[in-house]
């Protein structure tokens, strides 16, 4: 089943085109059974289970750790930080700048370059969660500064609907402003991925451009 799935997003799935299994509140075990199926880069949200999953992985498994690619794609507070960035190879969702100034310091202080995407606020939903354009073009014009950061591009979530014009409206608001963003930074070589499109929209992501899908209900269900 569990199989199945993965495979059948892989094979509709542009070459190039990264698929992150979202396992929040999926056991180990179900991680495990993605991983058998060839599944190797995992998204979680929250910072106790992500450490949690990180560590059972390897102690409980003997997954090497470098085997495995583990993206944090929820909200983060400060003072979680030591539960997420010695272990996450990409931090999807560095939404504020007090989160990206903690971050720096972080990285700063353990010796380590922080990977970051900078989530766009596009959504219409409730959460206020998100940069908008003006702050994300401020920290990139500002990208040196930040010696324990690495800028990898942007996140967004699409308004959660069932109306495609919508959800098309979003992902043209974020891929037009990636790319406009990818020409005024031209030397920003790290700045290369979208990272756009859930269980129910990441056809369309994919449509806009998404160099990174993040799938839990259509990998795991319910
Ligand atoms: C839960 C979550 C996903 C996956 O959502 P599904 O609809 O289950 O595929 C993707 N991105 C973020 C940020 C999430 O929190």
């Amino acid at each position: 089943m569990l199989k199945d799935n993965i495979d059948s997003i892989s094979r509709e799935l542009p070459e190039g085109v990264k698929l992150v299994a979202v396992s929040k509140f999926h056991p180990v075990e179900a991680i495990m059974e993605a991983y058998d199926a060839g599944q190797r880069r995992f998204g979680e949200n929250r910072p106790q289970e992500f450490e949690m999953k990180v560590k059972a992985m390897q102690e409980k498994y003997g997954i090497p750790r470098n085997e495995l690619e583990w993206h944090f794609i929820g909200h983060l507070q400060t003072n979680k930080l030591k539960m997420v960035l010695p272990y996450a190879d990409l931090v999807q969702s560095v939404d504020s700048m007090h989160l990206l100034e903690a971050v720096e310091e972080w990285g700063k202080a353990n010796s380590k370059v922080i990977n970051v995407l900078l989530e766009l606020h596009i959504g219409a939903e409730e959460t206020k969660q998100g940069f908008v354009e003006e702050e994300i073009l401020g920290i990139l014009f500002d990208a040196e500064k930040y010696t324990h950061v690495r800028f990898c591009g942007m996140m967004g979530m699409a308004t959660h609907t069932d109306d495609d014009e919508d959800i098309r409206a979003d992902f043209t608001r974020i891929s037009t402003f990636y790319s406009y963003l990818r020409d005024l930074f031209p030397d920003l070589d790290s700045f290369r991925e979208l990272s756009i499109g859930m269980s129910g929209d990441w056809r369309i992501a994919v449509e806009y451009g998404a160099t990174m899908v993040r799938i839990g209900t259509a990998i795991f269900g319910q």
